[in-house]
């Protein structure tokens, strides 16, 4: 093993620039710690994190910015990340000599192989670093909770459950001087009492009264933006559904625009003046049969 140097293996790469600065030394030359390496280029980015966002049907029917506010841990400002208090900096880990790992090799003679144990250290749990003096603000874990406000663009007619990523508002890197991970925040529409949501249709239930199903109505319902008149024919049954075309939410990607779709629930009266009655005793006596 002690033949191989740096060049012979990767052909003269700088290594200060592959792995960002890392106490990067080949030492007695072992291939297999070189390799190890290797796959780390640099310090671990953050994780990605995922909000939800409930916004309203208009919103969604018009697409546009919405506000949002969330709190995530944020690479301490006073520390810059170390975990250090201002004016220390975290001490090479001395068990590891700031590897990070450790490395036992033992040669098995009968077989002439070289075998390699790589541990994470058990002092600075593979930071490579121990902190003497902690970061007051941080209390020496390198983070502390912001409080953000952001603004992100709803695109019209997003689908339930939509994600939307914005680059680099994840979580920091649990090490100095990473990257962050990228923030999904997940769409969906807000409750809405007047309204359910179907894909790019609109659901509600509307209500009138048995003489209206019977002779048939003209209806002002609500809309998204504004109202309109829809006409119940004579002889409405319960439960029947009425089409307000387009109506409803644009589709994503403006392919078509969906429609509101009326219930009609009936509502019978449950008493009846005297002339009511009278009324229905008559309709009765009619006996209801087909003409
Ligand atoms: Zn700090
Ligand atoms: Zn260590």
């Amino acid at each position: 093993m002690a033949g191989f140097s740096r060049e012979d293996l990767f052909g003269g790469i700088n290594f200060e620039d592959i792995f960002g600065g890392l106490n990067f030394d080949f030492g007695g030359g072992s291939p297999f710690e070189g390799f190890f390496r290797q796959r780390r280029t640099g310090p671990r980015r953050g994780e990605n994190i995922e909000v939800e966002v409930f916004v309203s049907l208009e919103r969604i029917a018009t697409g546009g910015e919405e506000k949002i506010r969330l709190n995530r841990p944020a690479s301490c400002p006073a520390c810059h990340g170390t975990g250090a208090k201002a004016g220390t900096a975290p001490l090479k880990c001395k068990t590891c000599d700031g590897t990070g790992r450790l490395t036992r090799s033992r040669r098995d003679d009968k077989e002439h192989v070289l075998i390699q144990q790589i541990t994470v250290c058990p002092d600075c749990h593979g930071q490579g670093s121990t902190i003497e003096h902690p970061c007051p603000e941080c209390q020496g874990r390198g983070k502390v909770a912001l409080e953000e406000s952001l603004t992100v663009k709803i695109p019209q007619g997003a689908d339930e459950g939509m994600a939307l990523r914005i680059p680099g508002k994840g979580m920091p890197s649990p090490e100095a001087g990473g990257v962050n991970g990228d923030l999904f925040v997940i769409v969906y529409s807000r409750r809405d009492p007047r309204f359910e949501r179907a894909g790019s249709d609109l659901l509600r239930l509307e209500t009138i009264p048995l003489t209206d199903a019977v002779l048939g109505a003209t209806l002002d319902v609500p809309t998204l933006d504004g109202s309109v008149s829809v006409t119940v024919p004579p002889g409405t049954q319960p439960d029947a559904v009425l089409r307000v075309k387009g109506k409803g939410l644009p589709a994503f990607g403006g392919a078509h625009h969906g429609d509101l779709y009326l219930r009609i629930g009936v509502r019978v009266p449950e008493r009846l003046s005297r002339q009511e009655r009278e009324l229905y005793e008559q309709l009765r006596a009619l006996g209801g049969k087909p003409h």
